[in-house]
This record gives C-alpha cells, sequence and structure tokens, in this order.
C-alpha cells in the first residue's frame, strides 16, 4: 500500500470506458467485466478498457456496488501517501483562499468528490475537526489522514463521525466514533457565522454537527426578512431564524422541527444571540403546516428545509408530491408579496425537477412566483464538474405575489 502502485488490474467491459475518461469517479460492479489479481479491499487497482489501455487508477471494494472508485487518470503517478497528503492541503488552502479559516468559524474542509478526495469529509468547527468516512477504501489511510489534518490545521481535537447508516451499510464501513487526535471538547462547541454564534453538539449533532452547506443562504434569506413575521419549518438549531431575527431585524419568528433535541439547540441559540422574538416549537412540519393554515395564519417569509425527500432515483416522484405538498401549504400561509425560501437536499431531484415542481405549486395555488435567487451548497461544498451527484442542494428564494 505505501508505494501506491497497483495490485491488480480491472477490466471494463467493452464500451463501459466513456464516463471515466471524462474523469467521473465511480465504477460500478456492473461496468466491470473480470479482475486481473487478487486485490484487497482498499488497495490500489488499475483501470482498462476490454483491449487493455490504461484508464485510471482507483481503489478497490468488493463489498460494494461502487466497486472502485478512481483517484488518479495518469498512469505514471502512484496513489501513495503524498497524493493524499498534497489533496487535503490542497483542500484546505481552498479554504483558507476563501477567508473561512478564522480559528472561532466553521467550514467543509474537505468535500470528497468535491476535493478529489471521494469518500472523505472533514468538517471544522472551531478548534475541532470531525472527520466522516463514506469509502471502505479511507478506513486503511484514516491514520495518515488524520496526521496530515493535524499538520495543516493544528485542531486541539479530531474526531471521527460515523457516516450515515445506510451508506455505511453499503460500503461494508464499520467504524465507530472516536477520537483520532488530541483531545474531545467538554461540551458544546461555539462558532460564529456571518458575526452571529452558534452552539454546536460534536458528539450527537445532526450531519457533523451544523448544516454548513446553508451558511450563505441564511444570509440571503435574512436580507429579505426586515420587518417580516418569518416560519422557520425544519430548523434544526435554529440557523435561519437565528440569522432572519437578528441580522434580518424580522418582527418575529416561529422555528419548528421534530426534534426536540434539535429544537432545544435553537432555543439555545436563538437566547445566546438575544433575539428575544424567535419563538420554537417540538411539532411535525407537515402537521404544523396545515394547522397554521386551516387557523388562517399568515407570514411575510417562509423558510422551507426539509431532511431528504428522496433517498434514491426512484424515489423522486414520491419526493416531488411530498415537496410540492409543503410548497403549496407555505404558499397558503404567505400574505401578498411575502417571500419563500426553498430548499431540497435531495441529491436525486435535479434543479429542474424543483422548479417544475415549484411550478406547480404556482399552478395550483394560482399566485404568480417569482424566482429572485436559485442558490446552492456554499463555496466550501465544491462539485466536480466530472460528478455532478455532488451538487445536492438546491435553495430558492421567490416572491410570492
Ligand atoms: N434549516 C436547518 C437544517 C434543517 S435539516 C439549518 O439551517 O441548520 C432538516 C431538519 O428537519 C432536521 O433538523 C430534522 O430534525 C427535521 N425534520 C425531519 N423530519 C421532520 C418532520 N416531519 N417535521 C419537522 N421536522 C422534521
Amino acid at each position: 500500500m505505501p508505494d501506491g502502485l497497483p495490485t491488480a488490474t480491472v477490466i471494463l467491459k467493452p464500451r463501459r470506458a466513456r464516463p471515466f475518461f471524462g474523469r467521473h469517479p465511480w465504477v460500478l460492479d456492473s461496468a466491470v467485466d473480470r479482475v486481473d489479481g487478487a486485490p484487497a479491499d482498499g488497495d490500489v487497482v488499475d483501470l482498462v478498457t476490454h483491449d487493455g489501455s490504461f484508464v485510471a487508477r482507483g481503489l478497490w471494494n468488493s463489498q460494494s456496488r461502487l466497486r472502485l472508485r478512481l483517484y488518479g487518470f495518469d498512469s505514471s503517478t502512484p496513489l501513495d501517501d503524498g497524493v493524499w497528503r498534497r489533496r487535503i492541503e490542497a483542500a484546505v488552502g481552498l479554504r483558507q483562499a476563501l477567508g473561512l479559516d478564522s480559528r472561532d468559524g466553521a467550514a467543509r474542509l474537505v468535500n470528497s468528490e468535491g476535493d478529489d478526495l471521494s469518500g472523505l469529509i472533514v468538517d471544522r468547527y472551531g478548534e475541532y475537526l470531525a472527520v466522516q468516512v463514506t469509502a471502505l477504501a479511507m478506513q486503511p489511510r484514516l491514520e495518515l489522514i488524520a496526521d496530515v489534518l493535524q499538520d495543516v490545521a493544528a485542531p486541539r481535537g479530531i474526531l471521527l463521525r460515523g457516516a450515515e447508516r445506510g451508506l455505511s451499510k453499503l460500503e461494508g464501513l464499520h467504524l465507530p466514533d472516536r477520537l483520532l487526535r488530541g483531545t474531545e471538547p467538554d461540551g458544546p462547541i461555539f462558532v460564529t457565522e456571518h458575526g452571529l454564534r452558534f452552539g454546536v453538539d460534536l458528539a450527537e449533532g445532526q450531519k457533523t454537527g451544523f448544516y454548513l452547506d446553508q451558511r450563505d443562504n441564511r444570509q440571503a434569506a435574512a436580507r429579505f426578512a426586515a420587518g417580516r413575521r418569518v416560519l422557520d419549518m425544519f430548523c434544526y438549531s435554529g440557523g435561519f431564524a437565528v440569522a432572519c431575527a437578528v441580522t434580518g431585524r424580522a418582527r418575529s419568528v416561529l422555528a419548528v422541527d421534530t426534534s426536540a433535541k434539535a429544537t432545544a439547540l435553537a432555543r439555545a441559540n436563538a437566547d445566546f444571540n438575544g433575539a428575544a422574538n424567535v419563538a420554537v416549537e417540538t411539532a411535525d412540519g407537515f402537521e404544523k403546516l396545515d394547522a397554521l393554515a386551516t387557523a388562517g395564519e399568515s407570514f411575510g417569509m417562509v423558510v422551507l428545509d426539509p431532511p431528504k425527500f428522496a433517498r434514491s432515483r426512484g424515489a423522486v416522484d414520491d419526493a416531488l408530491r411530498a415537496y410540492h405538498r409543503i410548497n403549496r401549504v407555505a404558499c397558503d400561509l404567505l400574505e401578498p408579496g411575502g417571500i419563500l425560501v426553498t430548499c431540497s437536499c435531495s441529491g436525486s431531484v435535479t434543479r429542474e425537477d424543483f422548479l417544475q415542481m415549484l411550478a406547480g405549486v404556482a399552478q395550483r395555488s394560482g399566485r404568480m412566483l417569482q424566482l429572485l435567487e436559485i442558490r446552492g451548497a456554499a463555496a466550501d461544498h465544491p462539485v466536480s464538474v466530472s460528478c455532478l451527484e455532488g451538487e445536492y442542494l438546491k435553495c430558492v428564494i421567490a416572491r410570492v405575489v
């Protein structure tokens, strides 16, 4: 492994090489004709066309349908320790260039395919790093990764956080949460985002603790909030609610989430930022939206940031129906000229699908929707143009006439 040279050759079926010449990094088992050699999981292997021409170099995983992840497209470069080190350094360098390296802020330092490190996610929360591994092949390289992160980011501690259970199963990963380097924080960490302070629960929080991808969208939403009554539905730790109340000078905010842990964090974050006009409620989002509409309530802004509705391409139609339903009710709740901030983090729902769904909502509700901003994840979540599967987040800001 240390020399980074291939231990086996993976031969593609005829006419299956095109995506990989196009630098797409995921080789599914269905594209593989046979393997020359007996690679262990995590080994470096070469990918060749059916007639033996070199295509790319990657890491093998016999346990996943995603049999091979590609990390190099040049036969003269071994996938040795130097490659991982240089890629992590480059990723951290980008965040420095983006001005996201302050010691009390939070940022994603490594974004998987978007940083040419498929299967590795690293988030920095103040002085601590949270590492998530979503590829089995990264597991044997964890010590090296931790060493490099210690060198380039000098954190107080590096924590390993398990990937989503479904994802781990697909990859054959068994990585319990543990401390990789340094010390664990002895309570919540506080980070600054656009001048606001948020408590982050690194040990128990959702994702790695905070939805960093929405950082700039929270600010964008706040720009429209002045003087309005705002509903922050699916609020988690209150990111949109606090931004709208404090930065945006909203008249009042109602923040709702089904998780009591989330609403406790949202309450604490609102108080911590002196936002006395934020009310927080633990309730099911679908039921609460219906109840507010039935009660004839109205809002000047509604933020919808639901969990992932579509886990696969096959679930897209059901997901779109669910998006339609909540956006339809949100429009009913909005006064004329009200602002809808509507998000989707389902990667299999495309931007076009999502906008089509909104067109359906306009049709059904008889209201014109003016698109003001169509946004994605913040710049510390780069997407490789060769792997658009990494572009999952949509955040549409629309005026409902
Ligand atoms: N807007 C948040 C992130 C929201 S993530 C931020 O900026 O940080 C989606 C949230 O939806 C999670 O907090 C999850 O607890 C919540 N959720 C999931 N199902 C729900 C439901 N049926 N009703 C209300 N909230 C739900």
